[in-house]
């Protein structure tokens, strides 16, 4: 099956032996009757197994082109469960610039149990055989990246940690299966917050990971279970029905995407503007190689430079709406410096390059020249 094609169906045939309905019915249970101990139809307890839950997670393995789906109570629950593999004096080796929820999870909690973090410019994939130690257990990376908008080779970080036994996951949230499926790129896992493009309506918390390997599976079901940062139902249904229309939104996310960060590219007020897309880009020809388009994220600094400055655009947006978050339908816009990434120290945000001045966008889907508009009369 193509894509667009799994979106819809993957993983659904028989999602409702009892009536045959085509969406997974909400199974908003917490348990299921045996009909003598130990005898049931698959489900005991919904944090071990709950059948809407087992009907997203054979959505997400269908279009990350996995085997296994597994669905956690949000994006940094997933990541946890991935970091919970790991024993303490194991070292991670990961991109410098992550989204900041995930370095605040390493920093203030995984380092404190005894988990080395290395974390590195990975432009150049060959930087990680540096820092690759017979502790060395992972390699996180995360492409594009939030909010700089860098592009990491996940083929040629792949080589490396497939040549070390290393496990390679991928934080495929901002570009989604739709453009990249870092699995076929030689990925071990895949994580997506699920809030953001899968969900795509601003309307749930949710995060997943998908793997092709059975032990690695069982191991993170295991974690899933024991450590019980389960989505509900109700999450459920509504992630299944988000990833029907991946592909249409995605689409149209990418077309405006372009088209504001062209514009913005030429607008005077605008110092910087970061999008893959640009052929001037530093990694275009890695995006363009492992993505089919470039995405609806666009990130640009304000030519004052100052903190002030970015805040008055920010202030007089009227369709943008000024908000954490991205990925849904609507347009938001957001001061990375004070709201996404202020969990980072200010030393360590600018060596990254997010200024105070930097804005990030998530391009909605609404008509491409109201968001111009809105745009223009904000920077003017
Ligand atoms: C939002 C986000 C996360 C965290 O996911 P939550 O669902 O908010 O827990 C992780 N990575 C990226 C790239 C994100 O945008």
């Amino acid at each position: 099956m193509k894509f667009n094609t799994k979106a819809i169906h993957g993983g659904q045939k028989n999602i409702d032996p009892g009536y045959n309905s085509v969406m997974a019915p909400i199974y908003q249970t917490s348990t299921y009757s045996q009909s003598s101990p130990g005898e049931h139809k698959g489900f005991e307890y919904s944090r071990s197994g709950n059948p809407t839950r087992s009907a997203l997670e054979k959505a997400l393995a269908s279009i990350e082109n996995g085997s296994y789906g597994i669905a956690f109570g949000s994006g940094l629950a997933a990541i946890d469960a991935v970091l919970k593999l790991l024993k303490p004096g194991d070292e991670v080796i990961c991109t410098n610039d992550l989204y900041g929820g995930t370095y605040r999870l390493f920093i203030s909690i995984f380092k404190e149990f005894g988990i080395k973090f290395h974390f590195i410019g990975l432009n150049e994939a060959a930087a990680v055989e540096k820092h690759i130690t017979n502790k060395t257990r992972l390699v996180w990376v995360e492409t594009p990246t939030n909010p700089m908008m860098n592009i990491i080779d996940v083929a040629a970080v792949a080589s490396i940690t497939s040549k070390h036994d290393l496990l390679l996951a991928v934080d495929n949230t901002f570009a989604t299966a739709y453009l990249q499926q870092p699995l076929d790129l030689g990925a071990d896992i895949v994580m997506h917050s699920a809030t953001k493009y899968l969900g795509g309506h601003s309307d749930l918390v949710m995060g997943s990971l998908v793997v092709k390997d059975k032990e690695l599976a069982d191991r993170l079901y295991f974690i899933q279970n024991a450590s019980g940062a389960v989505p509900g139902p109700q999450d459920c249904f509504l992630a299944l029905r988000g990833i029907k229309t991946l592909h249409v939104r995605v689409q149209r996310h990418c077309e405006n995407g372009r088209a504001i960060a062209q514009f913005l590219k030429q607008n005077k007020h605008v110092g910087a503007v970061y999008w893959p897309g640009f052929t001037d880009h530093p990694n275009h020809a890695v995006a363009s190689r492992q993505m089919s388009d470039y995405g609806g994220m666009v990130s640009f600094t304000v030519k004052k430079g100052t903190l002030q400055s970015a805040v008055d655009v920010l202030e007089k947006l009227k369709v943008f709406t000024l908000a954490e978050s991205l990925g849904g339908v609507e347009s938001l816009a957001g001061l990375p410096a004070s709201m996404t990434h202020a969990s980072i120290p200010k030393e360590e945000r600018e060596k990254q390059g997010i200024v105070d001045s930097l804005i990030r966008l998530s391009v909605g889907i609404e008509d491409i020249d109201d968001l111009m508009a809105d745009l223009e009369q904000a920077l003017e």
